[in-house]
């Protein structure tokens, strides 16, 4: 579904993303883990077309997504183009971003009304559908203040999930919670991974968590793969020593 091909990313004299090459499959969850500033964040940003590349290419479904097609060429992707590849990503924060003059339901209904067309009554009702997934029907009609950060991150998770899209990212979503709040949105994110197939990429420290929802781990260091693999053998049985000593870090 997702390709990075030889994808670099630079910011002025500092190369970010170096030379990156790594494939997902549609439904497939993978989770990215690695020191700081190992580019981590940047893969989801350039995914959420909030960054560009500096070199190389990224393709969603076989079409050019960091680069559009003139003739049998590849130009930079307009913002047009990009607008429109953007429909297919939804995007969770550490800082849920909410909307603060806004109730619970009209974030949720926002970008499927104004974005997608979506009319009122049907994104009022899936927001109602998906506020119960989340665990926060009877908040519907709340502000975000009024809502713990447990509960704003899980309606940030409802949000995203309204514009349908076929890949999730999320940018370590429970960094900014207390920790009693943290389990929540992780409950809550384990149900989606086991209810739906959508396909997500999370940057996460919480590695218990990481271990239980995803299909592969990829390990980064310095813009690059470290090690890559199915998470028993990541935590289980790492081999580079830099996924070794990362891990006696975190854990
Ligand atoms: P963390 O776990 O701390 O979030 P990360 O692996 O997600 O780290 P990135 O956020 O991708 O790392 O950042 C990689 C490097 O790029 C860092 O050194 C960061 O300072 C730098 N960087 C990110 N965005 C920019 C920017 N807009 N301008 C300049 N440098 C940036």
């Amino acid at each position: 579904l997702i390709v990075f091909d030889q994808v670099v990313k630079r910011f002025g004299d500092l190369t970010v993303l170096d030379h990156l090459d790594f494939q997902v499959d549609p439904g497939e969850r993978v989770t990215l883990i690695g020191p700081s500033g190992s580019g981590k964040t940047t893969i989801l940003r350039l995914l959420m077309t909030l960054e560009k590349v500096t070199e190389g290419h990224i393709w969603v479904d076989g079409e050019p997504f960091s680069h559009m097609s003139r003739g049998s060429a590849l130009v930079p992707a307009s913002e047009s183009y990009l607008r429109a590849k953007r429909k297919r990503v939804g995007m969770v924060f550490q800082q849920f971003n909410l909307f603060p003059n806004m109730t619970v339901r009209q974030n949720i209904t926002e970008a499927p009304i104004h974005v997608l067309g979506t009319p009122k009554d049907e994104a009022n009702e899936r927001a109602g559908e998906l506020l119960d997934l989340v665990g926060l029907g009877e908040k519907i009609d709340a502000h975000p203040t009024q809502l713990s950060g447990g509960q704003q991150q899980r309606v940030a998770i409802a949000r995203a999930l309204a514009m349908q899209p076929e890949i999730l990212l999320l940018d370590e979503v429970t960094s900014a919670l207390d920790p009693e709040l943290v389990a929540g949105v992780l409950d809550v994110l384990r149900e989606i991974a086991e209810t739906t197939d959508i396909t997500m990429l999370c940057v996460t420290h919480e590695m218990g968590f990481a271990r239980d929802v995803s299909h592969r781990v990829l390990m980064f260091d310095h813009g690059r793969i470290a090690e890559a693999g199915p998470p028993d053998q990541i935590f289980g049985d790492p081999q580079e020593e830099r996924t070794k000593s990362f891990l006696r870090s975190v854990l």
